[in-house]
């Protein structure tokens, strides 16, 4: 019956033979192509039957039939859409009209040719059959009335038939007759599995061997206010692969600048804490509900991977390889509008429910202090939702910087923060000396993190962040103790101090830069403080601990000395009666500095010291 032959379209037929002739990574991709051309042209259908009333077998539901023959090695495909009359199927099957496919061509003939791994990255469109198929034949039958129905068939090489076909239902019929190496796909198991993957969320119900394999509805895709609790719990466990429920989550859409819509759940648990190793991003991008990247990496910052979630715009093609999406500037864009996105709801979820804030920074915390030093973009909103403890919170209460702010007293221009391994070691140290008696609020930075990512900000709100432990730190004058200071008659006569600092300093040599007379001391003898306004002691620890070999010089620290303290007065006469015995001392008030600024002693040296100065203290006590 007046069957054609006819020849692909030169382009066409380049892309068919690298189809067929190259080895492929992702075959599986060629059933989310078909599928998504399915239900394409059912969402079409459904489009056209609310406009018009002529329409071929009206009533037939719209739904996806799969079914196999493992004995044949075959696969139908059969959807209820608006189907294709003769000059359809020769234009949209002959030629490459569609853009999916070109880009794919002209990006191909940019690469090198043998770079076939971009083809199963990629998806081909219609053609992606070819992949799996040695014969494909498309019998189709349009919604409009006068239509006859024609088959359409070819083997992927030079040319395809076209003829007339009677008996058809409204829509396509795709068979493919599987390549020798392609049987395993004439296994509903091996279908159900890849529809499950990449084809969850279609629209339309897709049965495989009469089963409804797209049970989970794209939940994204509809009105907050139809969404049950419920429902969402649901759906997290689908998407991230969970048991228990999410702690929050956020569901919106935009439609400018782009169209986006998001589902993205905050689980309950920091798997990275849980000694699993880094994790994957959880997120994976959509277009109109098919999986484009699963796991997408380059759909939010790489800060955000204990996100878990689904991302939809119908601006990214469908087409996209992997490759493309990550100089794409669409997906840059979604990137940035979600990311600023999810870290409002952060700022709103901390203003009205601050004790799942809490629960969320405790376990998540660790993530934006890594944006706050990697991701520029997102600084100052990521730096708002920081929480730590301070000198004026209440042990384990958290404190913004916001707040602190707000408690300063108009003297003070900084923000004042110092590193320790606990609340309690940092309170019995000696940089909290003249914090508590100027009663200056001061942040506790309890986590090795913290002081890099304050160091990244440099500042907040227009305020310095200045630890403690600075050698230029100046804090803001208290005249009383300025005028209690001078009338003091504790402290060393200057010319004493002055000659006490440089004989320390000939003493401990390169141990350390300078030595001064400190002005921020009250009880304790002396202080290692740092020269470099950069970098902090907990940093050079740090740094030092990933470094363990050295390569890295000793700072230079300087050390301060409390003049008033009777340790450092009674050293300068001891000085000058014993100088040996002098020196052994200032040496082991340097090591204990250290120790308290958290820093490396040689412990030999110290130990082998202090038994010194153990003998020389006990030795006056036994002598008759
Ligand atoms: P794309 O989907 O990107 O347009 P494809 O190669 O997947 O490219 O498909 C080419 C064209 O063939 C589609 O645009 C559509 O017009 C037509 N087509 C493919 N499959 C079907 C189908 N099942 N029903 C109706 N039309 C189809
Ligand atoms: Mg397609």
């Amino acid at each position: 019956m007046n069957k054609e032959t006819i020849e692909f379209q030169s382009e066409t037929r380049k892309l068919l033979d690298i189809v067929i002739h190259s080895l492929y990574t992702e075959r599986d991709v060629f059933l989310r192509e078909l599928i998504s051309n399915a239900a394409d042209a059912l969402e079409k259908m459904r489009h056209e039957s609310i406009l018009k009333n002529d329409i071929f077998d009206k009533d037939a539901p719209l739904d996806i039939n799969i079914s196999v023959d493992e004995k044949a090695h075959t696969i139908t495909i059969v959807d209820t859409g608006l189907g294709m009359t003769k000059d359809e199927l020769i234009a949209n099957l002959g030629t490459i009209a569609h853009s999916g496919s070109k880009t794919f061509l002209t990006e191909l003939s940019e690469q090198d040719q043998k770079d076939t791994n971009l083809i199963g990255q990629f998806g081909v469109g219609f053609y992606a059959a070819f992949m799996v198929a040695k014969l494909v034949r498309v019998q189709s039958r349009s919604y409009q009335l006068d239509d006859k129905g024609h088959e359409w068939v070819s083997d992927g090489t030079g040319s395809y038939t076209v003829e007339e076909c009677p008996g058809l239902h409204r829509g396509t019929k795709l068979i493919l007759e599987l390549n020798d190496d392609s049987y395993d796909y004439a296994k509903e198991e091996t279908l159900k599995r890849i529809i499950k993957q990449y084809s969850s969320f279609v629209s339309f119900p897709i049965n495989v061997g009469g089963e409804k394999i797209n049970t989970v509805q794209a939940l994204w895709a509809k009105g907050k206010q139809e969404i049950k609790d419920e429902e969402y719990n649901e759906f997290y466990k689908f998407v991230g692969a969970a048991y228990d429920e999410p702690l929050s989550h956020l569901h919106f859409s935009a439609d400018v600048p782009l169209s986006i819509k998001a589902l993205l759940f905050i689980p309950q648990t920091n798997m990275e804490n849980m000694g699993m190793g880094r994790m994957d991003p959880g997120v994976s991008l959509y277009c109109q509900k098919i999986l484009i990247d699963q796991h997408s990496k380059t759909i939010l910052p790489e800060w955000l991977r204990f996100l878990k979630g689904v991302i939809d715009s119908e601006d990214i093609p469908l087409n996209i390889s992997r490759q493309a999406l990550q100089d794409n500037a669409l997906v840059a864009k979604i990137n940035k509008v979600v990311t600023t996105r999810f870290l409002k709801h952060l700022a709103e979820l901390a203003k009205s429910d601050a004790e799942k804030y809490t629960e969320f920074w405790k376990t998540f915390g660790i993530f934006l202090k890594e944006g706050a030093t990697s991701d520029f973009t997102h600084r100052d909103a990521i730096a708002k939702l920081l929480r730590f403890e301070s000198s004026a919170s209440e042990p384990g209460k958290l404190i913004s910087l916001t707040e602190y702010v707000e408690r300063m007293p108009e003297s003070q221009k900084d923000i004042y923060y110092i590193n320790g391994p606990s609340r309690e070691a940092i309170e019995a140290g000696p940089y909290l000396e003249a914090f508590k008696k100027q009663n200056l609020e001061i942040i506790y930075t309890l986590e090795p993190i913290d002081d890099f990512v304050f160091s990244h900000l440099g500042e907040y709100d227009g305020k310095k962040l200045l630890s403690a432990d600075r050698a230029d730190l100046d804090l803001p004058e208290d005249k009383e103790d300025k005028k209690e200071a001078e009338d003091s008659t504790e402290k060393l006569d200057k010319n004493i101090a002055a000659s006490l600092t440089k004989w320390i300093k000939e003493t401990l040599g390169d141990k350390v830069k300078e030595v001064a007379e400190s002005k921020r001391l009250v009880d304790s003898p002396a202080i290692i403080v740092n020269p470099d306004g950069f970098m902090t002691s907990s940093m050079e620890r740090v740094m030092r601990a990933g470094n363990p070999d050295g390569g890295l010089p000793m700072g230079g620290k300087n050390l301060e000395i409390n003049t008033g303290h009777q340790l450092i007065r009674d050293l300068a006469d001891l000085r000058v009666k014993n100088e040996d015995f002098a020196k052994t001392v200032i040496e082991q008030i340097h090591d204990n500095a250290m120790i308290q600024a958290g820093l490396m002693v040689d412990p030999r040296t110290m130990v082998e010291r202090n038994y010194r100065i153990l003998a020389q203290a006990v030795k006056p006590l036994t002598d008759k």
